[in-house]
């Protein structure tokens, strides 16, 4: 079984308050319960990109969450008015029977594809445990990860595990007139709340 130590890990999990899923080596594995019931329950984010840059000197990529719904015209979120690219953000939440922690893990729409195969036969995701592997040596980009229902295990009962509230920590949620901040000067204004004691200063100019 996988030892996860949340102080390692990367630096998206700063200040935002969430424990992050992690299987650091090839063949580690975890048993899990998902705290989405199916797909259509999952935390799915409309983001920016935006680069933030904090008092230690480091800057990093954050995601903010895209102020328009889909039919919303463009100026509706001033990014999306200066023609910044937006794209979905899909968190999943888990329980972990290994430390008994709630945590998250972002995946893309491949791993999403290999839950929908098991739709059928789990309709509430919340009622099985899964054992998760990863396939990849660490560092690995091109690192997959197993999910296999773990048939011999019994569930715990997840109905009263809170599911983590990702919108103002791990997805920046600005007002239209913090975004505009942003834009005129490269960094939000101070409101101490979601950022602590980080302090963004610049934005970098990014391509692609
Ligand atoms: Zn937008």
């Amino acid at each position: 079984m996988a030892r996860i130590n949340f102080n390692e890990v990367d630096s998206y999990s700063n200040n935002t308050g969430n424990d992050w899923f992690k299987l650091q080596n090839n063949n580690d594995s975890a048993l899990v319960q998902f705290l989405f019931k199916d797909l259509d329950d999952l935390d799915i984010f409309s983001v920016h990109e935006v680069e933030v840059k904090y008092k230690n000197g480091q800057s990093k990529t954050r995601f903010l969450d895209c102020k328009r719904n889909y039919d919303d015209p463009l100026d509706v979120c001033p990014l999306c008015e200066r023609g910044s690219q937006r794209k979905p953000v899909i968190i999943l939440s888990l329980y972990d029977h290994t430390d008994k922690k709630v945590k998250i893990w972002q995946r893309g729409k491949k791993f999403l594809e290999t839950l929908k195969g098991y739709s059928t036969q789990y309709p509430d995701f919340t009622k099985v445990p899964f054992r998760i592997i990863r396939n990849g040596a660490k560092g690995d980009q091109n690192t997959t990860y197993t999910v296999i229902p773990a048939t011999d295990v019994t569930p715990i009962n997840v109905e009263d595990v809170e599911r983590p509230n990702l919108l103002g920590s791990f997805i920046l949620d600005k007002t239209v007139d913090e975004i505009n901040t942003y834009i005129d000067t490269g960094a939000f204004p101070e409101n101490g709340s979601e950022d602590n004691t980080e302090q963004q200063v610049t934005r970098r100019s990014r391509r692609g």
